[in-house]
């Protein structure tokens, strides 16, 4: 890959991440192509290359962006607002990462996994939010690619551990990974915090276990598997 075909991928991720910031939603191939004066066909093709990096995720088929990391173009059971804007997102990690992203207050609103009641916080880049809830995460490491935005669909709160019980009891699940809100404040911070950069590169399945191990996520659940790719 030459040094001009990095910088037309990187314009369109950036396209695509500047129209979820300011929008709240992507980009159609045909608003990229004209913001970036290209075909549209070179758009599609760069996404096309783009998804394939899991740096982006397009829909099922392929002409559209389903999400660009931390954001979805869809309602995934996290609602995000800020004082100028709102948007869907992809899963508890990823509503902590659009607050990171962003580097500014927002109001997370959605509801318990277990118990359906409504939950609702300020995640503040500042401090964690003192909230007593939970993050519970049913897909291992391992395992978030396959199917990414089903993955993301069960990254979700709850009241607290007991609602992950219940729910896991009722639907005949295991319950995965259980995480404080501070843990899952944290890892959103640092997973997200540099996600709108221009030189923004996805982290190698090393560097992601050293960010696990450094949050105490560590064991055959946070294994993202040798060569598998990282996620977020
Ligand atoms: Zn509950
Ligand atoms: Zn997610």
């Amino acid at each position: 890959m030459d040094a001009d075909d990095t910088q037309r991928l990187r314009e369109l991720r950036q396209v695509v991440y500047r129209e979820f910031v300011e929008e709240g939603r992507p980009p159609t191939a045909a608003e990229a192509a004209r913001r970036l004066q290209l075909g549209v066909e070179e758009v599609m093709a760069g996404w096309g290359r783009l998804h394939d990096d899991h740096v982006l995720v397009l829909d099922d088929d392929r002409v559209g962006i389903r999400m660009a990391h931390p954001f979805s173009a869809a309602p995934m059971h996290f609602v995000v607002a800020s004082a100028e804007q709102k948007w869907w997102g992809g899963c508890a990690w990823d509503s902590f990462g659009i607050m990171a992203a962003l580097g500014q207050q927002v109001l997370v609103a959605t509801t318990c996994l277990g118990c359906g009641r409504p939950l609702a916080l300020l995640a503040d880049p500042g401090a964690p939010p003192p909230e007593p809830y939970v993050a519970h995460f049913l897909v291992p490491a391992a395992r978030w690619w396959d199917d990414v935005v089903a993955t993301c669909s069960t990254i979700r709160l709850a009241c607290d551990r007991e609602c992950v019980e219940r729910w896991a009891a009722a639907e005949g699940e295991r319950v995965g990974a259980v995480l404080d809100l501070t843990t899952m404040w944290r890892l959103g911070k640092v997973w997200y915090g540099d996600r709108l950069h221009d030189d923004h590169r996805r982290r190698t399945p090393e560097e992601a276990a050293v960010v696990f191990a450094e949050l105490g996520l560590t064991g055959p659940f946070w294994d993202l598997g040798d060569p598998g790719p990282a996620a977020g």
